[in-house]
């Protein structure tokens, strides 16, 4: 395995902070949980995206792109991670949005990520839930391309083989912290949704055969769906770096109960999570991933999944921005009420 034979744009902040969270172990009272910070990866309030982007946009250099193209939910960090990584290359960016919540609110469909990605100069079309959102993103790169223009189309959450080499590396960068301080990690935890961060980290922990137990929690997808999009992403990453046949089911792992009603709706422990990391910790989750993987890490140490003294890693996936498209969650009684 060598990432170095893929181009690469070293935009991405890294390697990012992996540091302790005492206030929140202790407050938990069993295990030892770490928290590696990839909110803080850069490019407009950073998160996991940006590592992807780092492979997916060196593509889009590479062929002289014009405009580039992608798509995901009202609130979607990865449109306006991707909508900052084309302004810094000059490029232009084209984002679909999805309305997969149906909330009016305004601050919902027009603050927070979907100022950033209008700040960053990126147009935007929206389109009701459910609708075909692969199909019209390529009808959009046709038109775009009949208008003589070169464009890089990138799928939702940017999670396809390319971007998940982004996850790959932060299992590398991972595995080396951890060498380097002595700390034996013995479970890794974060936000699976699109699936690329989970692929990509399976595939780097198979190669180096790290023997860390990975678990997703889902925000989306029942768990069957969930894991057999990841093992599948996971098996075409391994292709594309040489090494087909490291990823087996079985490592493939992912807990959906804390979905709730569905993709981008908090749940009352979602809104739980996010305050503990905020009061105890300082740290800023979101209500549609962080939100819902760090609910997980908290349900399962309090029901002693983790045992007492066992390091537990949450990767933080980011998303923060999004908090202020649901401040009434925050605010509005019955809207809180209505997550419980
Ligand atoms: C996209 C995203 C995830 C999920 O990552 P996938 O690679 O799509 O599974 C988790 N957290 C945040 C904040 C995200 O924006």
């Amino acid at each position: 395995m060598h990432l170095a034979r893929f181009p690469r744009l070293k935009f991405a902040h890294l390697p990012t902070p992996l540091e302790p969270m005492e206030r929140l172990s202790k407050e938990l009272g069993g295990p030892e949980i770490w928290i590696k910070r990839d909110d803080c990866t850069g490019l407009s309030t950073g998160g996991n995206k940006t590592r992807k982007l780092e492979f997916l946009m060196a593509e889009a250099e590479a062929m002289n792109a014009d405009i580039v193209m992608t798509q995901g939910a009202t609130q979607s960090n990865h449109a306006r991670q991707t909508a900052a990584f084309a302004s810094k290359l000059g490029m232009k960016c084209h984002i679909l949005l999805e309305d997969r919540t149906g909330y009016d609110d305004h601050n919902y469909n027009d603050n927070a990520n979907v100022l950033l990605d209008h700040l960053h100069g990126a147009t935007t079309a929206k389109f009701p839930g459910g609708h075909d959102m692969p199909g019209e993103m390529e009808k959009a790169a046709q038109a775009a391309r009949a208008d003589g223009k070169t464009v890089y189309v990138i799928p939702g959450g940017g999670s396809n083989p390319t971007g998940a080499l982004g996850y790959v590396n932060c299992a590398l960068e991972l595995l080396s912290q951890a060498n380097e301080s002595g700390l034996v990690i013995d479970h890794l935890v974060h936000a699976t949704g699109s699936s690329g961060t989970q692929a990509g980290l399976i595939v780097g922990l198979k190669a180096l055969n790290a023997g860390i137990p990975l678990l997703g929690f889902g925000t989306r997808a029942p768990q069957p769906k969930q894991e057999q999009m990841v093992f599948d992403l996971a098996c075409k990453t391994a292709d594309k770096l040489g090494c087909s046949g490291i990823v087996t089911r079985e490592d493939v792992r992912a807990d959906t109960s804390y979905v709730g009603e569905g993709y981008g709706l908090p749940r009352q422990d979602t809104l739980e999570a996010i305050r503990m990391f905020a009061e105890l910790e300082g740290i800023l989750l979101d209500p549609v991933y962080s939100g819902k993987g760090a609910a997980g890490l908290i349900d399962y140490a309090r029901k002693g999944h983790f045992k007492k003294g066992e390091r537990v890693v949450f990767l933080h996936t980011g998303g923060s921005a999004a908090l202020f498209g649901y401040d009434a969650f925050f605010t509005n009684t019955s809207l809180a009420q209505a997550a419980e």
